[in-house]
């Protein structure tokens, strides 16, 4: 029977305790947030075309700039930790090997490679989730009354460093190992869950199985997050920017200026998606300009226009420049420092 590695029955105990021996690492930000370690990756390997590699990169920019300007710490990994779960499994393994290694950090956020933020102000309301463990996008009515396998998106979420979620991966993984097991569990899956596609068992199916069929042991400390755009789905998105700047901010999160852009069926790294390959570069450099501009507003800058890397100058340079820092300071960055 395939497990993730030695059961901890006690970890809420033992973190608590080196936690209490190591002041030096404490499990808050010294602004008094709790830490937050940003962790994601992609296969061991090149793509299929560099093309794909090119946008892992432009993803991992990205993802780069958000972290700095709030104050998170990021893993980028691109080993799989264990053979059986290659994949989009192999966040698992990952997820487990972090929160024992980082007692310090109180929660992990799991983010895809093909998933952009495209709002460099929105900070996740973690006061939100006191009670819970796992935060994830979704949507009860879709998840508990229609059984569909998009009713929430496993490609941006938190975990909570605690034994529960500990116990959460035990009970997820054993669909994972690659072969028949993966193949026999894709069938069960596709049998229960409205629309999937026949195909070997993924995380996301999964979750929301063991959701349906144990919800009462795990759907307490769950959160269903839609209020704003934990994961937001690139295609009814990447063609409103111009709009959402014309009318609005960056700061809301939601369908005015939603905070992540993930291009779920893209597959920009592999070589075959659903969606024809040129539309989703396309929009990839959209979500990816989008976003830069956000960043690049601080120091004068901006993309002429959203199809193109190219810059333009959006300021008068000044032998003065301190005197023009706060007007063109992103709203994130005051609230972070200090
Ligand atoms: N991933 C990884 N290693 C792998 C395969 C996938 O780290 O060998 C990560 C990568 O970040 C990817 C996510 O797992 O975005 C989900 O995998 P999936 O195959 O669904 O790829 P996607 O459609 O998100 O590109
Ligand atoms: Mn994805």
């Amino acid at each position: 029977n395939y497990t993730l590695g030695p059961k901890i029955f006690d970890w809420d105990v033992q973190r608590r305790r080196w936690l209490a021996e190591n002041p030096g690492f404490p499990s808050q930000t010294p602004a008094g947030k709790p830490r937050i370690l940003l962790v994601t990756g992609s296969p061991p390997n090149p793509c299929d075309n560099p093309i794909g590699d090119h946008y892992l990169l432009k993803g991992t920019k990205n993802k780069i700039d958000y972290c700095r300007l709030h104050g998170i710490e990021i893993v980028y990994n691109m080993a799989h930790l264990d053979r059986e779960l290659a994949g989009y499994w192999a966040k698992l393994p990952l997820i487990r090997r972090l929160m024992l290694s980082h007692p310090e950090v109180e929660w992990i956020w799991w983010m895809d490679s093909d998933a952009l933020f495209t709002d460099m102000a929105f900070e996740i309301p973690l006061d939100r989730y006191a009670a819970h463990n796992l935060v994830v996008h979704g949507y009860p009515d879709l998840i508990f009354e229609k059984h569909s396998w998009i009713g929430l998106n496993t490609g941006s979420f938190l975990l909570r460093n605690c034994q529960w979620s500990l116990d959460l991966l035990d009970a997820w993984a054993p669909m994972g190992p690659k072969g028949p097991i993966r193949d026999e569990a894709g069938k069960m899956l596709t049998a229960n869950l409205k629309g999937r596609p026949a195909f070997e068992a993924d995380d996301q199916s999964a979750l929301i199985y063991l959701l349906l069929s144990q919800q009462n042991r795990w759907g307490d400390k769950i959160y269903i997050e839609n209020s704003y755009y934990l994961h937001g789905y690139w295609a009814g998105l990447v063609d409103r920017y111009e709009e959402m700047m014309e009318k609005y901010h960056p700061g809301l999160g939601d369908e005015r200026w939603p905070f992540v852009t993930h291009f779920v069926g893209c597959k920009p790294c592999g070589s075959y998606g659903d969606y024809p390959v040129e539309r989703c570069l396309r929009s990839l450099e959209r979500a990816f300009n989008f976003a830069d501009n956000q960043v690049l507003r601080m120091y004068g800058f901006a993309h002429g226009n959203l199809a193109s890397p190219k810059i333009r100058r959006t300021e008068k340079q000044t032998a003065k420049p301190l005197e023009f820092l706060d007007q063109l300071n992103l709203e994130a960055r005051v609230e972070t420092r200090g």
